[in-house]
């Protein structure tokens, strides 16, 4: 039997209402605030990640779907941002009014190792915000982000922010950050020797409880928490601070919090949820003032972030699928599928027996299955009525055919 891959999982139908709880949500709270949906394509060039999310992260590194049609490397996309900026360049949305605001949800492959709250293939939903530079602009898609959450019915949430600076101040911080951890190399993990050589602020994102204990000694908080900041970098993330506190956002800073990706400078943040396990961050995000240039079109400031649809899904209440409000039953099909059609125009979710078995079955089903039982029987069909069975209290009436519809609620 083939059975689904490993880290892929199916959708069934008791778990759609709970996914399409999600995705309402997410298109009533984010169009609230006009921004707008977009949808990429699932595989872009491979090119477009490499430069995109950067050769030093592990998504690049390790994680990708890669493949070659036509002498084209093509990879299955394992986040959107860099196929949201691809298309923001492609499009010239550059000459569009700005900010340009955009959603999406779909989703992402990374060969990662399966386990709880991690897929091959899983879900995200995300925001962009394209064309403003300003800290008004990193609070509101934080704010949208816990009103999302909010609206999913999740209230405890811990906020992390940091700020990575510029360009300039990260150059030192870096040097700092080398220069303190230099003499702890062999201690620390294979990764963390690598991300030495390549982008050293990710070494303090390290799971590894060994590595996490040196970051945690003495001189080496002295350099992570040191002033390495501008003064521009510093109105900004204290702006960012004010405007968060305004819309009443609680919030921690985390000086170790640096994100998984390269592109982040200035404001990162990540949100967990305090329902779940290990794996509790739900959303990370940040801006990345320098990725539409990198990519090739005009130098243009942006702020997003992406939440993991999966480990949404394990915290919020499932929702079920509403009950039929009307099963039909009746042993002449043809009336039957007359009076499905009509009660379904009218907004009800009806059903009848396509197998045309006996009453009693029918009515066995009905009672299994919806609110009302609709009785359509020779008797009914010679007197021109309907006969209405509540199925929750058993009341019954016989009703006029053209003038039944009012009494199902
Ligand atoms: P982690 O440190 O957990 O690997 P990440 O830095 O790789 O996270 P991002 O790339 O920022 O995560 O993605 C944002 C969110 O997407 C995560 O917070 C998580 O909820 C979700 N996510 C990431 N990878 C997976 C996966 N393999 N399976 C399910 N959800 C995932
Ligand atoms: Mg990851």
């Amino acid at each position: 039997m083939i059975q689904a891959q490993k880290g892929t999982k199916d959708i069934l139908p008791e778990e759609s209402p709970t996914w399409q709880k999600m995705e309402a949500a997410a298109n009533k709270i984010f169009s609230a605030a006009n921004f707008n949906e977009i949808r990429t394509p699932i595989f872009e060039a491979t090119e477009l990640f490499a430069r995109g999310v950067g050769d030093s992260t592990d998504i690049v590194n390790k994680e990708m779907y890669t493949f070659e049609k036509s002498e084209r490397s093509l990879t299955l996309r394992p986040e959107n941002t860099a196929g949201v900026v691809r298309a923001y360049i492609e499009h010239g949305f550059s000459r569009l009014p700005q900010p340009v605001k955009l959603w999406y949800k779909g989703p992402m492959f990374r060969y990662e190792r399966p386990q709880a709250g991690r897929q091959r293939q899983f879900h995200q939903v995300g925001v962009e915000m394209f064309g403003t530079a300003e800290p008004a602009a990193d609070a509101e898609v934080i704010n949208l982000a816990v009103k999302y959450l909010n609206e999913l019915g999740l209230n405890d949430l811990d906020v992390e922010i940091n700020s990575l600076c510029c360009p300039e101040c990260r150059k030192n911080y870096r040097e700092a950050i080398k220069n303190v951890l230099a003499p702890y190399l062999p201690q620390l993990c294979e990764d963390c020797n690598f991300r030495y050589e390549k982008n050293p602020l990710r070494m303090l994102d390290c799971k590894v409880d060994s590595c996490k204990k040196i970051f945690e000694k003495e001189e080496v908080q002295k350099v992570i928490l040191g002033d390495f900041i501008c003064e521009e970098c510093k109105e900004h993330f204290e702006k960012v601070q004010q405007y968060l506190k305004a819309l009443n956002i609680k919030f921690k800073i985390n000086k170790l919090l640096v994100r998984g990706l390269d592109y982040y400078n200035r404001t990162v943040f990540e949100i967990k949820s305090n329902n779940l396990g290990s794996q509790n961050a739900v959303c990370g995000g940040g801006r990345y003032d320098s990725l539409v240039e990198t990519l090739g079109g005009p130098s243009t400031p942006a702020v997003g972030w992406a939440m993991g649809m999966e480990r949404l899904y394990s915290l919020i209440e499932k929702t079920e699928a509403p009950r039929l409000d009307v099963f039909v039953v009746s042993e002449v099909p043809e009336e039957a599928l007359k009076i499905v059609q009509d009660l379904r125009e009218y907004g009800f979710k009806a059903e009848f027996d396509y197998s045309n078995r006996k009453f009693k079955k029918q009515l066995d089903k009905a009672a299994k299955t919806a609110k009302y039982a609709l009785i359509l029987m020779e008797d009914e069909i010679k007197s021109n009525t309907v006969t209405l069975k509540n199925l929750d209290t058993s009341e019954q009436v016989n009703l006029p055919r053209n003038d039944y519809k009012k009494q199902i609620v």
